[in-house]
């Protein structure tokens, strides 16, 4: 009996060691990772995080630059982000917030939310910032309801007066104008979202739009924004695994439910979109978008990882655009991607 159990528990003891090595050299050997320069073109730091706590996460991972903005009150932006700055040794460039002063709120008066925009960029400049750009503006954004944001939602188009002035404001620094639009969440708007994109941007060819979170788009709707348009691109944030798996647990109807995945079951890019970033490799910026505080604090490292093994897997110029070479263009930050 005695010899029995511990034939039994020496097995186990094989068993047990043969699937660490096998695991172990799974690890080592089976993923090919991009190591290049990489800039997150987009992330936001609210109420639910601390100066230190963000600065943290950002010396602990490996992208290179950060573009942020501030959530929350107004009146801090420009401070939060200076502490930041320096506890990072210079690792963020900033962000003018549009949305501070309830812009997205679609009861709160848009000349209020206008003001408070050219406010966030006297106090940028008055306190010496060189900024690189504006905030994510809100075009259409799916109603909130859970602890972390109550929110009742808006549906704009280009074309509305908020954000027209908005545009206008981004156009006078000649930076980027990055828009949160949802093509799914708001899929019956989707066509006439679609073709102000074009218009806007064939109207103005020396201006740069960026589209967050890939816009929600559809394969086939991304394909006719790139043969429509030479200054029309995507930023990737809220595409990878990650959010997609998410997404899935919280379709209650409590957030928005259209985030798209560019990712396979394996986690790898899919080939439709893989192709479509060889074809077009000025056309995607690569940001993680990171906004709530659980952003920072628990998935962060896996995004980044899940993004460096994407980028290996398209060609070599292809990624490096992606990875650093289109932000570093766009927003005209003057860095080595490497
Ligand atoms: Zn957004």
């Amino acid at each position: 009996m005695l010899r029995t159990i511990k034939s039994i528990k020496n097995s186990c003891f094989v068993i047990f060691f043969l699937t660490f090595l096998l695991f172990n050299f799974k690890t080592a050997n089976g993923e090919t990772i991009y190591n290049g320069t990489l800039i997150d073109a987009h992330s936001q730091v609210g109420i639910l995080i601390s100066n230190e706590e963000v600065s943290k996460e950002i010396n602990n991972n490996d992208v290179y630059l950060t573009l942020l903005s501030m959530r929350g009150k107004h009146e801090n932006a420009t401070k939060r982000y200076k502490s930041i700055q320096k506890q990072t040794q210079g690792k963020v460039r900033y962000l003018i917030s549009t949305k501070l002063k309830g812009f997205a709120r679609k009861n709160k008066d848009a000349n209020e939310a206008i003001r408070g925009i050219k406010e966030l960029k006297r106090q940028a400049v008055n306190s010496k910032i060189n900024y690189v750009g504006f905030g994510e503006i809100i075009v259409q954004h799916a109603p909130h309801d859970h602890e972390k944001l109550k929110y009742a939602g808006i549906n704009l188009d280009l074309k509305s007066y908020r954000i027209k002035k908005a545009i206008d404001i981004v156009f006078k620094d000649d930076v980027p104008v990055i828009l949160h639009v949802e093509l799914n969440d708001y899929e019956e708007d989707s066509k006439k979202i679609l073709d102000q994109l074009v218009e806007i941007g064939n109207e103005h060819p020396n201006k740069i739009f960026l589209l967050m979170h890939m816009a929600q788009i559809e394969f086939k709707e991304a394909k006719f924004i790139l043969k429509n348009t030479k200054n029309v691109h995507f930023i990737t944030s809220h595409s990878d695994p990650y959010r997609a798996k998410n997404e899935k647990r919280k379709r209650l109807g409590k957030a928005q439910t259209g985030w798209i995945t560019l990712f396979n079951k394996k986690d790898n890019l899919k080939n439709k979109w893989k192709t479509l970033m060889n074809e077009n490799p000025h056309r995607f910026v690569f940001a993680i978008d990171n906004v709530f505080d659980h952003h920072w604090k628990k998935n962060y490292k896996q995004r980044v990882y899940f993004w460096r093994k994407a980028l290996a897997s398209l060609n070599e110029n292809t990624a490096s655009l992606i990875a650093c070479g289109n932000a570093n263009a766009y927003f005209k930050l003057k860095i080595q991607c490497k």
